[in-house]
């Protein structure tokens, strides 16, 4: 007989709830059931939401929210081989890359705890001008109010991180809900704040429909900032719908990487093929279009194709896994699609474009059409676009042709070319010599266009949960 998957319940105003509903969580892998999960609706939101508001009535000095923050990270560092296997359960992700995803979480929280210990505001030089004569003036950064999060399935234990600690540390309650699809992680970082001694209220889980709880979250004027990491079509509604609030969004992209003839290719190669097809290209800035100086491109092609091929397709829980399922067969299918509209309008399947057991296989796809999804759109999947260009110019405007603007990337041996990118290349972020999927997690990490208008990363996400408050005193 199978076992029986086990339940979880929901954090509110610092108690474990069950609802009497559930919602059910698969594996993306093979569909078997990883846990069910307490359902919340629209009436828990308004109870998380009350129990955050009242937490806040007892601010908690920094050192004791630096304190809880520091021991997070210590507890998931003891806690590491079961947090990477519950993020491989519930989003299929491999658990290479759900190892590296735990520790990039410590990492959150560590800088979380710095930014606690460090948020101050600044003098202000008041005898600058003769108005401020005999007057002391500085500013103070309070906690902004509330925060409502709202957090996507492919890092459902770091991005959640990315909200919770950064807020704890600006001295917010907040109300978080994670993907339906992936809750588990964000229930553990909920049982280990609380086992740190998180007093009731601060942090709210609710897992369920994102309509109810979302529209609570938009609609309750207690709620002062909304966090949003997901697609770009709900993350732009989101800030339509709530304008008088802090809208903060962390949107997708169609990550571009521009591989110049003076760059080291076989590098540049290797660094492709492994941050194309990660967590089968569900980061949203997973490598997706490759374009390379016609010098180098038969050499460079030579050296990436075959590095596609050895990756292992498989089982997440594999340890040699490299690329595992996508979240879903649905969106298997649109890949596959996106490739076939590429294919229809005469592009060339290198390599993949076919199952294996099931599984997508790393997909290269030569010369897609520019008006093609793949050449423009965020393809979400473990795909991506070769293509050959002739000068820098072509290749930054090829580049810049989508309406996404997260990351990009170059890869070069010349100063001029790298910095003349950095200034042209209309992204958030801009790496040389690295793959544009790279991310530590102290960074300024934000978009521009349709991916975003914010930048997460401790320090700055502390900023944007608090308000600067001056005073002005009379000497
Ligand atoms: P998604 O479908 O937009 O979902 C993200 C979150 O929004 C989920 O918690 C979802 O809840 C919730 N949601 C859905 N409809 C909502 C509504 N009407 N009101 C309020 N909340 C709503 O995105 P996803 O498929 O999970 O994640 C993939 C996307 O995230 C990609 O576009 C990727 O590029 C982007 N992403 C961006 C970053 C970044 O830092 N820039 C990082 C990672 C991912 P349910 O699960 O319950 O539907």
């Amino acid at each position: 007989m199978a076992a029986t998957a086990p339940e979880r319940m929901l954090l509110v105003d610092g108690e474990w709830v069950e609802t009497g509903d559930w919602v059910e969580v698969a594996s993306p892998y093979d569909g078997a059931p990883v846990a069910r999960v307490a359902k919340a609706g629209a009436a828990e939101a308004r109870v998380a939401v009350d129990a955050g508001e009242r937490a806040m009535r007892n601010p908690l000095p920094a050192h004791k929210r630096a304190e809880i923050l520091v021991r997070v990270a210590g507890a998931l560092g003891r806690r590491a081989d079961e947090a990477a296997r519950l993020i491989a359960a519930e989003a299929g992700k491999p658990l290479k890359a759900a190892r590296v995803e735990v520790a990039r979480a410590m990492s959150t929280y560590t800088m979380s705890a710095v930014e606690a210990r460090t948020l101050a505001g600044e003098m202000v030089p008041m005898d600058a001008s003769q108005a401020g004569e005999g007057k002391l003036a500085f500013t103070r950064r309070v906690p902004v109010g509330v925060v409502g999060a709202i957090s996507p399935f492919n890092f459902p234990l770091n991005l959640v991180a990315h909200k919770i600690a950064p807020a704890l540390a600006a001295g917010c309650a907040v109300v978080l809900k994670p993907a339906s699809q992936t809750p588990l992680s964000a229930l553990l970082l909920a049982e280990l704040e609380t086992e740190a001694g998180l007093p009731p209220g601060w942090l709210n889980v609710l897992v369920g429909p994102a309509s109810e709880i979302g529209d609570v979250l938009v609609e309750d004027e207690r709620v002062r900032l909304l966090t949003f990491t997901g697609s770009a079509e709900i993350g732009w509604g989101l800030r339509e719908r709530a304008p008088r609030k802090r809208v903060n969004l962390e949107l997708g992209n169609a990550t571009p990487v521009i591989v110049e003839a003076d760059a080291d290719v076989e590098d540049a190669a290797a660094r492709c093929a492994a941050n194309a097809f990660s967590f089968a290209g569900q980061s949203c800035i997973s490598v997706q279009r490759i374009y390379v100086q016609s010098e180098v491109y038969d050499r460079f092609r030579e050296a990436f194709v075959p590095r596609v091929e050895r990756l292992v397709v498989g089982d997440p829980a594999d340890e040699d896994t490299d690329v595992g399922p996508l979240i879903s067969t649905d969106d298997r299918d649109r890949v596959l699609a996106w490739v076939e509209e590429a294919r229809a309008g005469g592009a060339t399947v290198l390599t993949g474009a076919e199952l294996e057991n099931g599984l997508l296989r790393p997909t290269v796809v030569e010369r897609p059409p520019r008006d093609a999804k793949l050449a423009c759109e965020e393809a979400f999947g473990p795909v991506c676009t070769l293509e050959p260009y002739d000068s820098l110019d072509d290749a930054i405007d090829r580049a810049n042709a989508t309406r996404y603007g997260l990351q990009a990337g170059i890869f070069t041996s010349s100063l001029r070319a790298a910095l003349d990118a950095t200034e042209r290349l209309e992204f958030g972020g801009v790496t040389v010599n690295e793959a544009p999927t790279f991310r530590a997690d102290q960074m300024p990490y934000g978009g521009v266009k349709d991916s975003g208008n914010t930048r997460e990363g401790p320090a700055w996400a502390v900023r944007e949960m608090t308000e600067e408050r001056l005073v002005v005193v009379q000497l």
